[in-house]
């Protein structure tokens, strides 16, 4: 196993964004593959994000779907677009609008540690 591949995200425990780029047609992308989804080349690498980007779409929770999510309300559920070129869900303050610049940080959330954006300061 190569060292990029031991670069683990959220979705594996780690307090981290982790992304895949092509170095055959630079396509970036978010969720991991064995082969880039642009050209099939089948070496794509994988790299840590910085956790900033601007907030591209943005929709506020004010009902709890569940009693476990009653304690978050309202919180925001946001499509952030990352510094790095790729765009992703997170959850995030309710005061952020589109265009914000965020910083990601990483918050419990219903029993998961999940993305939660936060305005960068
Ligand atoms: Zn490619």
């Amino acid at each position: 196993m190569s060292e990029v591949a031991e670069l683990k995200g959220w979705t594996d425990g780690a307090d981290a964004i982790v992304y895949q780029s092509c170095d055959a047609c630079r396509y970036i992308w978010y969720f991991h593959r064995a082969f880039c989804p642009s050209c099939g080349d089948a070496s794509p690498q994988t790299h840590r994000a910085s956790g900033r980007g601007t907030v591209y779409a943005a929709t506020v929770v004010r009902r709890a779907a569940t009693p476990e999510t009653k304690a978050h309300v309202p919180y925001a559920i946001l499509l952030v677009d990352l510094a790095e070129g790729f765009r992703i869900m997170a959850h995030g303050n309710a005061d952020l609008n589109l265009g914000d610049s965020i910083a990601i940080e990483f918050r419990p959330f219903a029993g998961l540690r999940t993305p939660y954006a936060v305005r960068a300061v």
